[in-house]
């Protein structure tokens, strides 16, 4: 018995036999062409077949794992197609005189180093998709065949694993995923999320464990290979345990939000993309507490456009059906930050240049923002949340920005929706001013998670002063009763979205202070409707 530790995806348990997906695109040589005219020919004609196979892979994928995560293949299909990626082949093979395969390759590399550097793990596994495609591209280019077929149910262990790859096997015998690339936030995990399956990184891969028994404990983040009995019964009881576990929460979904005297707490889930805002949806979520839009944000040569924002924004309310949508303006500043944004070095970056102080400082970014959410709210139930403010004159200059931007939306003929507006409760100025803050905003969402580093002075990312950082410290508690008592007199209603609001130990003090809602990661929501249930 082998016991390997690694880093936990998805909290989930397995035990099955392993099978090897060997990594099978061994670096390309350099090589050059005798024919240049032929190596463009070759090039243009297998990205046409790249992409007529990925258009039939997103079709097929559909009914099986539904349109948002088949959407990768569309995208990657877009990413074949793009002028900048074709643009470098191209220019590689005529100037280089190297072969169609070469130059794919050495594209494939640039950009998936580049995408690998970048401090956000979301755009940093992007860089997943940009290997898959050349992949793709070199197998067609070389008369490589990769199909692979599972003809029973196994744990898959690859040293990465490629979305489109994942996705194209038969769901139904995937009994875990354990890689050794690979990030929290890679379409793999992402998969293995949303089939609820075991996942694991951070492994370093065996080949000769192919065939072997072995346990993923995606709880632990520990890959069992060859178990002996007692492990192995010691798993079969957990497994049984669980199972019972998430039938009993299941049967929860269709139930209502209740205490046991009838008041209501809707459950909405905090997110930070559209296959988020997807599986917050099927986990019954009322709606989306806080979208975090940083992610659109960390990649690239500048903010994103109010196009490409106004089209996430519409995805992510066409993933909710409808159910009201909560964007919060761009958090940025202190561990998010990309060089285009050029902020300053700090010494205390979380006391300083970050959120709506670097909205108000950039305007320009934080207009086109706002006429993005406006634009999606004409599509949806939106409302938009403005992060860390302290200051009541920061409230009025908002909210001449929000009407200006509102007003040349509407004189200009754009639909525009009804977006109501509301604040993070996160500094403790905005809490002790929260009757007066009320006065410009119809809700609050309480960040517990900024708002304890603030109130306690210990710093939320310093592990040595984790004893202080308590989002159960009186003061905290004290502080949210003061915010509901003030926020409900001046006719405001008031929803935590911190990571406290997940804690079901903290559930019925929330509920006993007059919280009207509660804003949870997507996997929380039944074990915290749970805890509302056995409220009085
Ligand atoms: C918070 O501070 O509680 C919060 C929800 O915001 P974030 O965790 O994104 O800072
Ligand atoms: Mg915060």
């Amino acid at each position: 018995m082998i016991t390997i530790s690694g880093q936990a995806v998805h909290r989930q348990l397995a035990i099955g036999r392993l099978q090897y997906l060997s990594k099978t695109h061994p670096e390309l040589l350099r090589m050059p062409a005798g024919d240049t005219e032929a190596e463009l020919a070759a090039f243009r004609k297998a990205k046409a077949e790249v992409v007529g196979r990925l258009r039939e892979l997103y079709r097929e994928s559909v009914p099986k794992v539904g349109e948002l995560l088949a959407h990768t293949f569309e995208i990657h299909a877009m990413m074949v197609e793009d002028e900048a990626y074709s643009g470098m082949v191209e220019t590689m093979i005529n100037s280089e005189k190297v072969t169609a395969a070469y130059a794919v390759a050495a594209t494939g590399r640039h950009y998936a180093q580049m995408l690998a550097q970048m401090e956000d793990p979301y755009f940093r596994s992007r860089s997943e998709d940009i290997r898959e495609i050349t992949e793709r591209l070199t197998d067609v280019l070389l008369g490589n065949h990769h199909e692979v077929t599972l003809t029973e149910p196994v744990i898959l262990m690859a040293e990465d694993l490629a979305p489109g790859e994942t996705m194209q096997l038969d769901h139904s015998r995937i009994l875990g995923i354990v890689t050794h690339y690979g990030s929290e936030s890679s379409h793999a995990a992402i998969l293995a999320r949303t089939m609820n399956l075991p996942a694991i990184t951070g492994i370093a891969i065996r080949d000769e464990w192919d065939g072997h028994e072995a346990v993923v404990d995606g709880e632990n983040g520990l890959l069992i290979v060859d178990p002996d009995a007692e492990t192995k019964e010691v798993y079969e009881r957990k497994i049984l345990r669980k199972r019972q576990e998430e039938d009993e929460l299941a049967a929860l979904l269709p139930l209502p939000s209740e205490t046991r005297s009838h008041v209501k707490i809707p459950l909405l889930a905090n997110v930070g993309s559209v296959a988020d805002a997807a599986a917050a949806a099927e986990m019954g979520a009322e709606g989306i507490g806080l979208l975090r839009t940083e992610f659109l944000c960390l990649a690239g040569e500048d903010y994103p456009s109010e196009e490409q924002q106004f089209e996430t924004y519409k995805s992510v309310i066409a993933a909710v059906q409808g159910k009201p949508v909560t964007i919060r303006t761009f958090d940025l500043g202190a561990d998010k930050r990309a060089s285009y944004m050029q902020l300053p070095e700090e010494d205390n970056p979380d006391l300083g240049f970050r959120a709506i102080r670097i909205s108000l400082a950039e305007e320009e970014p934080f207009r086109a923002q706002l006429r993005a959410i406006l634009r999606a709210g004409a599509y949806g139930n939106v409302s938009v949340l403005y992060p860390m403010v302290s200051a009541e004159w920061e409230m009025r200059r908002i909210s001449d920005i929000f009407r200006e931007e509102k007003e040349k939306l509407q004189e200009a003929g754009i639909p525009v929706g009804d977006v109501s507006q509301g604040i993070m409760i996160e500094t403790p100025a905005a809490a002790i001013l929260s009757d007066r803050f009320a006065g410009y905003v119809s809700f609050f969402s309480i960040g517990t998670n900024d708002l304890t580093q603030y109130l306690l002075a210990a710093d939320r990312r310093n592990l040595t002063v984790a004893p202080y950082y308590d989002p159960h410290h009186e003061a905290v508690t004290r502080m949210i009763a003061h915010v509901v008592e003030e926020a409900h007199k001046n006719g405001v209603t008031v929803s935590v979205c911190g990571e406290l609001a997940a804690d079901v130990t903290a559930t019925a003090e929330l509920v006993r202070i007059g919280v009207d809602a509660l804003s949870v990661a997507p996997n929380s929501l039944l074990s915290v409707k749970r805890a509302v249930r056995e409220c009085d």
